[in-house]
Formats: C-alpha cells, sequence, structure tokens
C-alpha cells in the first residue's frame, strides 16, 4: 500500500452560506414552531386532528409547505438547501416535523418530480397551502423493508379507463389527516404509483396505532376495497412505480437528516440549560468534565451531520439546476442515493446519540414526563427505524459504493480533489482515512466474498465511508469559515473539526482492521496489509479532552449549539 496522496478539497456549500432572506424563512419556521406548534403540542398528542390541521393550514399560509413546488403551482420554487434548513428548524416541533416531513416530502414530491401538467395543477397548490394533506402508502404488514413486495393489487377495468385497486397499507403517516395517498400497488406491468383520494368510494382508514413516541403524528392502516381509481391518476408510468417509491425515499432520507439535526440541537439545548441549573457536590453538573464530554460529543456529531447534509443538498441543488429533461433529473436524483443514505444513518443516530445523553445530563428527571427530554428521548427511536431502516441504508450504500468505485477505488467520489499545498493535521487523518477506504475496496473486490450473504462487509463498507464523507465535509467547512473570518473568530470550529477528523479516523481504521482481518484469507497478506495499516504515517493523536473541554465552555456559555 502506498502512502496516501496528500490533497486540498474543493468547496462544498456550508450553513454559513445561507442569505438574509433564507435566515429570514429559517426565522419564519421557528416563530411557527414556538408559537403555533408548541402550544398545541398536547392536544396533537391527544390526536385532535383539526388542530393538526389547523397548523398545517398556517404552516402553508406562511409557505413553509411550499419551498421545493415551483411557483407556477403556489409554491416559492426553492431549493434543497432551504428546503433542509426548514427541516432542520422543524425538528424542534416533535412529532408535528414527522407529519410536515411527510406532507411536503414524499407526500408532495411525487408529483413535483413525476406529476402530469394536470396532477400538478390539480394537486400541487391545495398542498402548497396547506388545505390539503398528503401521505405516501408503500408499507403493508408482509412488505416493510422487502417493500417491493407489496401485495396490494390494481387491475385495469374492462373498459381501460381506470384501475380498482385493492389491499391495505400499513403504518401510514398522516393517515387520518390527509385527503391524498400516492399509493403503490401491483399491476400486470409491476409496481405502479396511484393518486388516490381519501373520499374516493373504498377508502378507508383503521385506527390510531399506540405508539411509543411521535405520538402526535397520525400512523393508522390504509384501507383499499375495489376503489376505483381513474388512469389519470396514475403516477409516472405503469410498471415504474419502483422508480417513484425510491427516488423519493432518497430525498425523504435527507429531509429526515435534517430533521434529525434539528432534534439533537434541541436535545443539547435542554442539557445545557438543565445542567447549568442542576447542583450536585456543591458544582453545576456543567462544571464536571465528564458531563463537558458529553456536551462536546453531542455538538461534534451536530456539526459533522450538518456539515455532511448541507454540503449533500448543495450538490443537489447544482446537479438539478442543470437538468435536460425528467429522465435526466431522475437519473441525477438517483446519483444522489449513497450520499442520502449517509445522511439518513448519520443523523438519525446522532440524534439517538443527543437525546440518550441528554436524558443521562437529567439523571432521573430525564425519565419524567414533566422533562420535556423524555418526549424528545422517546421520539427519537423511530428515525432509525423508518424512510429504510438503518441496516437497510448501510447496506444501500455499501453496495453503491462496491457497484460504483470498486473496479477504480482511486476514484472515489468525495469531491473533486485539487491539487497542491501544505497538508495539516486534519487533511491527513481525511486522506489516511480515504486511503483505508480504498485499500478496504480492494481488499474486498479482490476476495471470493458474497456480500450479500456476509452482510457485515458492506456494515463495515458503509461505516467507513460515512466517517469519510462526514470528516471530509466538516474539513471543508472549517477551512472555508477560516478563510472567512480568520481563524481567532473560528477556534471552535477548528477545535471540533479536530476531534472530529481524529475520532473519525480512529473509528474509520477499527472498521478497515476488521473488514481485512475477515476478507482477506491469505494470512500472509493479511498480516503485511494490517501492518501497513498500523504503519501509516498519520498525526500524533492529541489530548482531545482538553479541546472538548473548550467546545463545551463554549457551548455552555451561549446555552446552546453555537453556529
Ligand atoms: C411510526 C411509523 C411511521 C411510518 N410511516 C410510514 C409511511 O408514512 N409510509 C410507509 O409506506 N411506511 C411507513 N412506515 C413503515 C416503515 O417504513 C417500515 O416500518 C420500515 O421500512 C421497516 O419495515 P418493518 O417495520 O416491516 O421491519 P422489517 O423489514 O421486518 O425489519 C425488521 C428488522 O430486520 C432488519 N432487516 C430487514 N431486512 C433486512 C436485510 N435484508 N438485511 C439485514 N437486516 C434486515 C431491519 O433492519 C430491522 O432491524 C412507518 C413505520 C412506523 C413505525
Amino acid at each position: 500500500m502506498e502512502t496516501a496522496e496528500l490533497r486540498w478539497y474543493q468547496d462544498g456549500f456550508t450553513p454559513e452560506d445561507f442569505t438574509e432572506e433564507d435566515q429570514l424563512i429559517a426565522k419564519t419556521t421557528e416563530l411557527f414552531v414556538k408559537q403555533d406548534v408548541a402550544p398545541k403540542m398536547t392536544a396533537i398528542e391527544q390526536h385532535d386532528y383539526a388542530a393538526g390541521s389547523k397548523l398545517f393550514g398556517k404552516a402553508g399560509e406562511l409557505g413553509l409547505l411550499g419551498i421545493e413546488v415551483p411557483e407556477q403551482y403556489g409554491g416559492l420554487s426553492l431549493n434543497k438547501k432551504v428546503a433542509g434548513l426548514v427541516a432542520e428548524k422543524m425538528g424542534f416541533a416533535g412529532s408535528f416535523s414527522v407529519s410536515f416531513n411527510i406532507h411536503a416530502g414524499v407526500g408532495t414530491l411525487p408529483y413535483v418530480y413525476f406529476g402530469t401538467e394536470e396532477q400538478k395543477q390539480s394537486y400541487l397548490p391545495k398542498l402548497a397551502a396547506g388545505e390539503w394533506i398528503g401521505a405516501y402508502a408503500l408499507t403493508e404488514s408482509n412488505a416493510g423493508s422487502d417493500a417491493l413486495q407489496a401485495r396490494t393489487s390494481a387491475v385495469l377495468n374492462e373498459d381501460g379507463t381506470g384501475w380498482i385497486l385493492n389491499g391495505e397499507k400499513q403504518w401510514i403517516t398522516n393517515a387520518q389527516l390527509a385527503n391524498v395517498y400516492v399509493v403503490f400497488a401491483n399491476t400486470s406491468e409491476g409496481m405502479t404509483a396511484f393518486i388516490v383520494e381519501r373520499t374516493y368510494p373504498g377508502v378507508s382508514v383503521g385506527p390510531e396505532e399506540k405508539k411509543m413516541g411521535i405520538k402526535g403524528s397520525s400512523t393508522a392502516t390504509l384501507l383499499l376495497e375495489d376503489v376505483h381509481v381513474p388512469q389519470a391518476n396514475v403516477l409516472g408510468k405503469p410498471g415504474q412505480g419502483h422508480r417513484v417509491a425510491l427516488n423519493i425515499l432518497n430525498m425523504a432520507r435527507l429531509k429526515l437528516a435534517f430533521s434529525n439535526i434539528g432534534s439533537a440541537k434541541q436535545a443539547l439545548q435542554l442539557a445545557v440549560t438543565y445542567g447549568k441549573v442542576r447542583k450536585q457536590f456543591q458544582k453545576s453538573l456543567v462544571d464536571f468534565t465528564m458531563i463537558q464530554e458529553k456536551i462536546a460529543n453531542m455538538a461534534v456529531s451536530i456539526y459533522g451531520a450538518e456539515s455532511a447534509a448541507y454540503r449533500t443538498a448543495g450538490a443537489l441543488d447544482d446537479a438539478l439546476q442543470a437538468v435536460n429533461d425528467s429522465e435526466d433529473m431522475l437519473k441525477k436524483l438517483a446519483d444522489f442515493a449513497m450520499e442520502c443514505a449517509i445522511n439518513k444513518v448519520y443523523g438519525s443516530e446522532v440524534q439517538d446519540q443527543a437525546v440518550d445523553e441528554a436524558v443521562q445530563i437529567h439523571g432521573g428527571y430525564g425519565y419524567m414526563q414533566e422533562y420535556e427530554v423524555e418526549r424528545l428521548y422517546r421520539d427519537a427511536r423511530i428515525s432509525r427505524i423508518f424512510e429504510g431502516t438503518n441496516e437497510i441504508n448501510r447496506l444501500t450504500i455499501g453496495k453503491i459504493l462496491m457497484k460504483k468505485y470498486a473496479g477504480s477505488p482511486e476514484s472515489l467520489p468525495l469531491s473533486p480533489v485539487i491539487a497542491g499545498g501544505e497538508a495539516g493535521r486534519n487533511e491527513r487523518f481525511v486522506a489516511f482515512a480515504r486511503r483505508l477506504c480504498q485499500q478496504s475496496l480492494y481488499t474486498i473486490g479482490h476476495s471470493a466474498l458474497q456480500v450479500d450473504q456476509e452482510q457485515e462487509y458492506l456494515r463495515l463498507l458503509a461505516d467507513i465511508v460515512k466517517d469519510l464523507y462526514v470528516m471530509e465535509s466538516a474539513l471543508l467547512r472549517t477551512q472555508k469559515a477560516i478563510r472567512t473570518n480568520g481563524p481567532g473568530k473560528e477556534a471552535i470550529k477548528q477545535a471540533v473539526a479536530d476531534v472530529l477528523c481524529e475520532e473519525g479516523y480512529r473509528r474509520v481504521e477499527e472498521a478497515a482492521i476488521s473488514l481485512v482481518s475477515g476478507a482477506e484469507t491469505d494470512a500472509q497478506k493479511r498480516a503485511e496489509i494490517l501492518q501497513q495499516i498500523r504503519n501509516l504515517p498519520v498525526p500524533l493523536y492529541e489530548n482531545l479532552f482538553v479541546k472538548k473541554r473548550a467546545i463545551a465552555k463554549e457551548i455552555t456559555n451561549r446555552a446552546r449549539y453555537f453556529v
């Protein structure tokens, strides 16, 4: 294995690049959550559907539901970056953020990307205004992760003017509130997406599920009994429903990552606010270094998640700007499947870590419903399960990485490279992590492994490339911030990036060692590769505790995440 080349990487979009107008939309969302959603949280948690519908109406009035809807259909024609910012701020809205994401994402975007002119005109203005609420119905009792095995059927009627749908779609978010559902059903040509209105005869909704968390978002079964759906309601082409389902899910994964970031920030804020007030052993909790370590860990992960998610959204916007036709657009959306899955996995795990540590910092009080953090903990758990479980997303990441780059691992997709320049510690960690990713791809590619059967290798590959993407995104962002504001003003960002890159490299190294140890069956070759990994001239590990204490102090002083 050769020593990794040290390189500088190209800039990407960062949260610091938002314009004043974008920030105004963020502020509007924050105020909406504070003034409209928060006072209604108890009502919506008790399934007060009228209160939920009213919130949608208000969000529509404010323009928040139409961020990605073209102007001619009542939207704002904005982009993924701003949609991400709104989803992040909405992440402070508990279960309403789930209802919102489903409506503005999978409940609306299928019309934007796949709808005919007529479909766009009839549905998008109502969805953007919040007059109608949208939902997405793919899952069935026997078709969860294996969603394409759905049994709901659609049969063309005798005169060919419409379809007859029969089946049951399980755990459909917004089911009770929705006026229109994007439903996936099997036809003789394969899976097909249909627009099904709530008022069509034969459509009904089962009782509300009793859930662990996100109790304010409706989850119920959508029942379809001989439902006649007009031919004009086929979304996309018959037999192409899987393309609608998968491409829309990719976008939903990115949107979910943004709301996970919001909820993680809320958990951090609650933890710090509590930790400043609560005293034990005559000291505030935030003055104990073990608590400071937790606060810093949360902040570092959030910074990584933000850097990766906004970078992905920026790159997606750039790609979608140069689209020729709908086929080209679909191809571009599909090109981002790996990045969307990386963000979904990372964002949901960052959220889980944050809510878990926030409860821990609250001690026993965190276990009491009186404290908001208890709800955050329960609400967070679903994020690793829906929009594709994190296991399924890891398989997706690993498979795409292998398919695209196994033949030429030197051309890993993680941003184009710019030659030259002096490499600092973090650049070196990223460069060596990249080298280990290449080595892992090479080892698997030259083994006899059937990775479909031995999924642990795909999991390790996914974790390696996930950490690499996050490290690189955080590094790019920090470099840009320092170029703009100087190192003095960005000392905390630098400390955060230092922790993230060093700890990220350690995780990548461990994963690469596990992967090579399992995949390389020739003991001599295995010994050589492992030795090479250990001999990589990585920077000397530092005292990260000191950096973490400084990060925690900064956050504690401001009583919130610092960006
Ligand atoms: C609150 C809530 C809201 C939801 N909202 C919607 C909605 O609006 N619309 C909709 O269509 N669906 C919705 N869903 C369904 C959701 O998308 C599915 O629950 C999810 O895709 C997982 O399917 P499953 O629950 O059947 O789990 P399963 O597929 O049975 O998986 C169980 C476990 O096995 C693992 N597993 C499964 N297959 C593999 C494999 N090949 N390799 C390794 N591990 C595997 C999974 O990762 C998981 O850990 C919702 C679910 C919930 C709970």
